[in-house]
């Protein structure tokens, strides 16, 4: 119900892309998003990190405005004290990137681990021979380069999940290799299921992305995400 609510919402705007605002459709099949706020001025931003604990991150937030990183929109491991001045700072870059670009605000997040957690990637898109593909694969900056990704139509079962798992080059990466702390699959193997059940059950999704989905040894969580609606 809530995942429709976004959904009809979103066909009010110009755009049919959505970002960072669509964390809640992830959140309404429950699949875990980190703690975080959409804020739109600075003193909201430092009352937002002063609810979370430890240094944030933050994130431009604007329809147009998909790869955020690129035009300096996304901030790790700021202190509190300097909040109020990055809100500004990715304010301006994205106003000289787009001077009329649409900025709905800043996203202040909880920073996530990534010592620990490794970035996979978890999307759909819809193929016109074979419906709705889900891919799994690493994400980050691995994703473009290993090209390590592998694919099922959706709805995915819980064995399917288990076996795009199994199947990347990766895989040894997530279980331990190099002296990491393996990640939690069963959160994985969960979230690709979800993620293939939310797109089954609105067509009107036409792609969606999750990148990075962090994967930590105490659970996944998906920490950006992209979509399309028809
Ligand atoms: P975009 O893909 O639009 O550039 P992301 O939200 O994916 O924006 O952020 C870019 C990168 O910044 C991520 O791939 C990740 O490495 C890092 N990052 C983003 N959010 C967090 C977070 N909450 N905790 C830790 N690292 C993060
Ligand atoms: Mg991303």
């Amino acid at each position: 119900e809530r995942a429709r609510e976004i959904l009809e919402r979103t066909k009010e705007r110009e755009t049919n892309k959505l970002g960072v605002e669509a964390m809640d459709l992830l959140d309404a099949y429950g699949i875990p998003t980190p703690t975080g706020e959409i804020v739109s001025d600075k003193q909201a931003a430092v009352e937002a990190a002063e609810t979370i604990e430890g240094n944030v991150v933050m994130k431009i937030v604007s329809p147009d405005i998909l790869h955020k990183s690129d035009i300096g929109g996304v901030e790790v491991n700021v202190p509190v004290e300097e909040v109020a001045s990055t809100y500004e700072d990715l304010i301006s870059r994205a106003r000289n990137y787009q001077p009329d670009a649409t900025i709905l605000g800043v996203q202040v997040q909880e920073m996530l681990d990534l010592d620990s957690g490794t970035e996979t990637i978890v999307g759909m898109n819809r193929d016109p021979q074979f419906g709705p593909l889900v891919m799994f694969g690493l994400g980050g900056i691995f994703v473009e380069v290993l090209e390590d990704a592998t694919f099922r139509v959706a709805p995915v079962s819980e064995s399917e999940a288990t076996e795009m798992l199994d199947e990347i080059d990766s895989a040894p990466l997530l279980r331990g290799a190099r002296g990491r702390d393996p990640v939690d699959e069963a959160a994985i193997v969960e979230t690709i299921q979800r993620l293939s059940q939310l797109v089954t059950d609105f067509p009107a999704i036409l792609e969606l992305d999750i990148n990075p989905l962090v994967a930590a040894p105490d659970g996944v969580s998906a920490v950006d995400i992209r979509a399309t609606i028809d």
